[in-house]
């Protein structure tokens, strides 16, 4: 933190100095352009001595000298730039091994990981050049459906949300089986709403009109109070400073509408809308410092960092990396699965299912919860299920 706060100050004094520098030399550079207009102007003038103008524009320059001022000036700002360049090397560039442990990856899979990982961020050649040069059979399968799912994105950023919409209606089976009706109903409903809006600011409130006709007609009973307020804008079309809709308006719905379509459209492939490798390098990242630091104190108590099976310390990522709810058996202190699940006895405490059988002993007499005097019986304790974020 230290290292970074010096390189913090080292980029100011860089960013002054060339404040400076760039002030110092566009007067140097003033002074020679109005020495270079006067001798022109003495020049054009009738019976004008060119070798009197030149020797004495000569003079003035080699008295102010102007080259010499803005080198000087230069070198000053190439000085600090090169102290901030140490600083910097010196607060980020860290030797990362120490944190490091020996894990047999799988070639084959990481492989195939990277490719998918390019295909879905829509980098298609680089995607072709990987798949070619790490020999990944499967790749045009590999490939196929987030070909797709980018041309339809593309077109929702082109303002067309057609294609989207007629993806929907083609899936609107699985999407159902997978998101439920509502959601999905909600999913097409917020692409219509999308695209109605955008045929009343291209095309007016008339062919705008004729599209809600067509097409909000099965949306008119779960989403009655949007379809309200889109007839409102209708009103607004030329007032739009003056609209009490205006959000309805922001550049960032379609972006919003993008992310859920891919969001959908790989929850159908079984992928994560998140490419699994970002999130992956992004986790690593964040949990590095405090793994260097950990691997440094573990061995100046001469533990060994790479061979403990549990980490001392918990990490904790933030929010954004929390993805399903987990719950460890405080007694097991093992994460619960399906087969172990967590049970919530009378008393409120909650343990894993073997966890309690074992202090059931297998039978049906009451027992005391571990961590509260009250009773329990196998019988009166409940499987609990956490929803996912
Ligand atoms: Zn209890």
């Amino acid at each position: 933190m230290e290292n970074f706060e010096v390189a913090l100050k080292e980029a100011e004094k860089v960013a002054k100095r060339q404040r400076a520098c760039a002030s110092k030399s566009a007067d140097s550079l003033n002074k020679l352009i109005l020495e270079v207009t006067e001798a022109r102007k003495q020049l054009s003038a009738p019976g004008a001595g060119v070798s009197d103008v030149f020797n004495a524009l000569e003079g003035r320059l080699s008295k102010g000298d102007v080259v010499k001022d803005i080198a000087d000036n230069t070198k000053e700002l190439h000085g600090a730039v090169n102290k901030l360049g140490k600083a910097v090397d010196k607060a980020f560039v860290q030797d990362i091994c120490a944190a490091l442990r020996p894990v047999q990856l799988d070639e084959g899979i990481l492989d195939q990981v990277i490719a998918e990982h390019l295909y879905q961020q829509g980098n298609f050649t680089v995607g072709d050049t990987f798949v070619q040069e790490a020999g990944i059979g499967n790749a045009a399968a590999l490939k196929k459906p987030y070909t797709a799912m980018h041309a339809v994105l593309e077109q929702i950023i082109a303002r067309n949300l057609e294609p989207a919409l007629r993806w929907a209606k083609e899936h609107q089976a699985q999407l159902t089986a997978s998101n439920g009706e509502a959601a999905v109903h909600a999913f097409e409903f917020r692409l219509h709403q999308l695209q109605f809006l955008h045929c009343l600011q291209s095309s007016g409130p008339a062919k705008a009109l004729e599209y809600a006709r067509a097409n909000f007609g099965p949306y008119q009973e779960s989403e009655m109070a949007e379809i309200q307020r889109l007839m409102g804008c209708l009103c607004f079309v030329r007032r739009p400073g003056a609209s009490p809709y205006a959000d309805l308006m922001a550049p960032s719905l379609w972006s919003d509408v993008a992310r859920e379509f891919s969001r959908q459209c790989c929850g159908l492939l079984g992928q994560a809308c998140e490419s699994p490798l970002l999130v992956a390098v992004a986790a690593g990242s964040l949990a590095l410092p405090t793994l260097l630091k950990l691997a440094t104190l573990m061995a100046g108590q001469n533990q060994d960092f790479l061979t403990c099976n549990q980490l001392p310390v918990e990490l904790e990522l933030g929010r954004q990396f929390v993805f399903h709810s987990v719950f460890a058996c405080p007694v097991s202190r093992e994460q619960s699965t399906p087969d172990n699940s967590p049970m919530l006895l009378p008393c409120g405490h909650v343990l894993c299912k073997v966890s309690l059988q074992k202090i059931a002993k297998g039978t049906v007499r009451p027992f005391k919860c571990p961590y509260c005097p009250a009773e329990a019986t196998l019988n009166n304790c409940r499987a609990i299920f956490f929803p996912d974020i």
